[in-house]
């Protein structure tokens, strides 16, 4: 397996200023890797006009493949969508092989490598990047339904090999140093790993990873006109990878009192007091810590 094409994707969202600093960045100071056939691309150009997350609907979930065999739509994004399944794709048989899309996020995450699908590659290339940084996160959202083979709306979605990217906590819509450094950080050790993969030359890896797999979302109590009524305990804030147990604190009411987290196992909390989700009352997703072997074929 040879990776020829690599996309290196900013601004899928237009309010997460450091992707698309870096792909105006790097388009002129790495116009190629060491062979690597590279396309830099900003995403959405509209909504990072505007510095906001997207115009009509989030560009991140319209690459589903319902979403782009939707002739009649007529938002903005989900017409993107279709040009940069053009550019990029088709979905399934892409002309790029690998897509790297940064994305910040307002929650503490660190460095967090989402995966959109588990494949031997994307395992390799997180034991890369873990030696690479010692506290990169990985984060495994499974597709929605039980079917493996299910299909996932994100962009990342279009190539079998990628690497979806989130660091934080940043603000939207600004540039912090420290950040901007890991995120180019992260780009540069990804297309030397996929360099080593085509020469067949990568090192050995551990057996097994620990990640953490997504398994519910947690939303903000509301009142019954939709007011959010409770915010995340200072106890939890900044607390993403961090184990939450039953009888830790997680939010504190209107009326001064703590909620307490009830469930019998513990969990991992990620995307905490996300601002993106707000506006879907989302306070943050839980996820178990699992170890899973790097001997796929
Ligand atoms: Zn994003």
């Amino acid at each position: 397996m040879k990776i020829n094409k690599v996309a290196i994707v900013g601004g899928t969202h237009g309010n997460e200023n450091t992707g698309v600093f870096l792909v105006n960045k790097l388009k002129n100071a790495l116009p190629e890797y060491k062979g690597l056939k590279l396309k830099y691309l900003l995403a959405n150009p509209m909504a990072i006009k505007n510095t906001r997350r997207f115009m009509d609907h989030d560009l991140n979930r319209s690459f589903g493949i319902k979403e782009l065999q939707n002739i009649e739509s007529s938002e903005y994004e989900f017409n993107r969508a279709k040009v940069i399944n053009y550019e990029l794709g088709p979905k399934g048989n892409p002309k790029y092989d690998f897509i790297i899309d940064m994305h910040t996020t307002t929650s503490n995450m660190g460095v967090t490598f989402i995966f959109s699908e588990i494949n031997k590659i994307n395992l390799q290339l997180a034991c890369y990047l873990s030696e690479k940084n010692d506290s990169l996160n990985l984060y495994y959202h499974p597709p929605e339904s039980k079917d493996v083979d299910s299909d996932q709306p994100y962009l990342n979605s279009i190539s079998t090999f990628g690497l979806p990217l989130e660091v934080g906590p940043v603000p939207n819509g600004l540039l912090r140093h420290d950040v901007i450094e890991i995120t180019e950080k992260t780009v540069r050790d990804t297309l030397e790993f996929i360099t080593l993969l085509n020469n067949d030359s990568l090192p050995d890896f551990p057996d097994s990873l620990e990640i953490f797999q997504y398994i519910e979302t947690i939303l903000f109590p509301c009142d019954d006109d939709g007011n959010i009524t409770a915010y995340i305990h200072k106890d939890l804030q900044d607390k993403d990878f961090c184990q939450l147990k039953q009888g830790d604190p997680i939010f504190y009411t209107v009326d001064n009192k703590t909620i307490y987290f009830e469930n019998e196992f513990p969990m991992y909390p990620v995307f905490v007091n996300e601002a993106a989700y707000y506006y879907q009352d989302i306070a943050f997703s839980l996820s178990k810590k699992i170890s899973i072997s790097t001997h796929l074929t």
